[in-house]
């Protein structure tokens, strides 16, 4: 892959993230992603280095016990002289924060959705977070060699519960036992999902009818499918370009992750119409990724896997100009230099294949303590400074005191640098000034609870709340006495006031008594 200028370099680039719900397919659709790219690269995957010196401490314990993984990862791979960033959004139980700003550092979104089960809870919240960005968002509709909803009644749901429009780039023949494989409406031909002694891809000719005499021409499904497509040319969504590049259009694709089937169609048609590296906004306006001055900013810590020597792993997507290791950097927030010379191992040094990595890719900074989640970094003399990250909205939340009065400042320390970071929320009650929680994983708890017992030496007491609707208030004036259990008023770490709904209903009857009171969810369309 040799390239030219930093733009071309730039350009070649793809960074995306898969969304979808626990047990779509996001793992088996990676593992067939990397597996067209050739070769699996880690840039910034703590899970391969278990035996590195990370593997004893007591944050895998954590992971061990749960049987989960905490550690997110990027993965590189070319292909077709593009390289690609696959971020992962960690679901399941360690659904957290970090999966919400996983979101801000890519430019698109893979949407993976089970066939069976259509749109579910963890997608929808992380569309939504998508929309918010409005970034392209690219649908596969998996598991087709089983038995599944209809894709019409499934294109129905995507565009009734998430609001977007959708244009089937193809069209499934059959499913489950039934499955034929996909009428391509992009490449104009049929993919045969049962190959065996016949061609895998078969032409169209003008009026979309397969060219030459094929058993698949007979079956009553393919006929179906005509009168399908048909009805999708004269009625459905029109295909536009300009809709998928603002989010506005999923461009919808048919497979079977498992089988390894419609993948590389998917991989295709996605690289022709996913964005390069896109401008960043600062405070100043959008910084181009072509421009020569290195800047990007931090989305996630990976925290404090080993105790001992607090290190952590700071993740930054490049935003503009080109990384070179030991380049002299500045830190906005503090206007402090920094040298990324050891901070930058976690660069696999077996890539010795790699180019030096430019907007658009992701690096990990081994960190003890210097970064925020949300900094800044820029080389040269011109300070860049990223617009800050979106608050989340939490859905859990705890009440927290420290086990031991005696040990107030530590507790307090740890609680304002790990707010800081970003590794949980805090909130305090008018008043009586008490600490509670939100977070939007119940893992985001336990880690909070580990880190101030192992890293500021503080036995923390918590206590469940459940869940939580909150909700700020956009008036200047509040009355403190709508305060109640079940709408508790509090205000986060910048002083803003926001309301603690206990459930739906106790919302909607605090808008109908209170009309004059706007409230409103960081995380709604804006
Ligand atoms: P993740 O939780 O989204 O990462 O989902 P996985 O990739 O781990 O897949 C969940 C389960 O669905 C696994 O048992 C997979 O083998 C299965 N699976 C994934 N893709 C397909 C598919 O295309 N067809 C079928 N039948 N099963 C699939």
């Amino acid at each position: 892959m040799e390239k030219h200028s930093l733009k071309e370099e730039i350009e070649s680039r793809r960074t995306f993230a898969i969304i979808s719900h626990p047990d779509a397919g996001k793992t088996t659709m990676t593992e067939k992603l990397l597996y067209f790219g050739g070769a699996i690269r880690d840039a910034g995957t703590v899970k391969g280095k278990k035996t590195g010196k990370y593997a004893t401490s007591d944050w895998m314990a954590i992971e061990k016990q749960r049987g989960i993984s905490v550690t997110s990862s990027v993965m590189q791979f070319d292909y077709n002289d593009v390289r690609i960033n696959i971020l992962d959004t960690p679901g399941h139980q360690d659904f957290s924060e970090d999966t919400y700003r996983t979101l801000m550092a890519v430019d698109s979104a893979v949407m993976i959705i089970d066939s069976a089960k259509g749109i579910e809870e963890q997608t929808l919240k992380l569309f939504k977070v998508c929309r918010m960005r409005g970034i392209p968002i690219f649908t596969f509709i998996n598991k087709l060699d089983r038995q599944g909803r209809t894709p019409l009644e499934l294109l129905a749901e995507l565009e009734e519960v998430l609001g977007i429009e959708s244009y089937p780039m193809n069209w499934p023949i059959g499913m489950g036992k039934e499955f034929y494989g996909i009428y391509d409406r992009y490449h104009k031909r049929v993919e045969q999902f049962r190959v065996e002694d016949q061609e895998r891809f078969l032409e169209l000719d003008e009026t979309g009818d397969i060219i030459g005499d094929y058993p698949i021409k007979e079956t009553s499904l393919y006929q179906q499918v005509l009168e399908e497509v048909l009805l999708l040319d004269e009625a459905g969504n029109e295909f536009s370009e300009e809709k998928i590049q603002s989010g506005k259009l999923t461009p919808v694709f048919f497979g079977s992750a498992l089988t390894n089937f419609g993948v590389q169609t998917f991989l295709e048609s996605y690289l022709d119409f996913a964005p390069a590296p896109q401008p960043r906004q600062s405070i100043d306006g959008p910084v181009e990724p072509a421009t020569e001055q290195f800047s990007g900013f931090i989305f996630k810590i990976q925290a404090n896997m080993n105790p001992a020597h607090r290190d952590r792993i700071a993740f930054l997507r490049i935003c503009s100009g080109q990384f070179e290791r030991g380049m002299n950097v500045t830190l906005a927030r503090t206007e402090k230099p920094i040298k990324l010379s050891q901070s930058t191992q976690f660069l696999a040094d077996d890539r010795s294949t790699v180019n030096s990595a430019v907007s658009g890719d992701i690096i990990g900074l081994y960190d003890t303590g210097t970064y925020q989640i949300g900094d800044t970094l820029f080389a040269g003399k011109q300070k860049i400074q990223y617009e800050r990250l979106p608050q989340f909205t939490p859905e859990l939340f705890v009440r927290v005191t420290p086990k031991n009065v005696m040990k107030q400042k530590s507790y307090h320390k740890g609680i304002q640098q790990l707010v800081q970071e970003g590794a949980i929320q805090l909130y305090r009650t008018f008043r009586t000034e008490d600490y509670i929680l939100g977070a939007v994983g119940q893992l985001q708890f336990e880690v909070f609870e580990h880190r101030m017992k192992n890293e500021y030496n503080s036995d923390v007491i918590m206590e469940s709340m459940g869940t939580k609707i909150a909700r700020w208030i956009e008036n200047d004036k509040i009355d403190e006495s709508l305060s109640s259990s079940r709408s508790m008023l509090v205000k986060d770490r910048y002083d803003n006031p926001l309301f603690l709904f206990e459930n739906e209903f106790a919302l909607r009857w605090f808008q109908d008594k209170n009309p004059a009171i706007k409230l409103s969810n960081p995380m709604d369309d804006h």
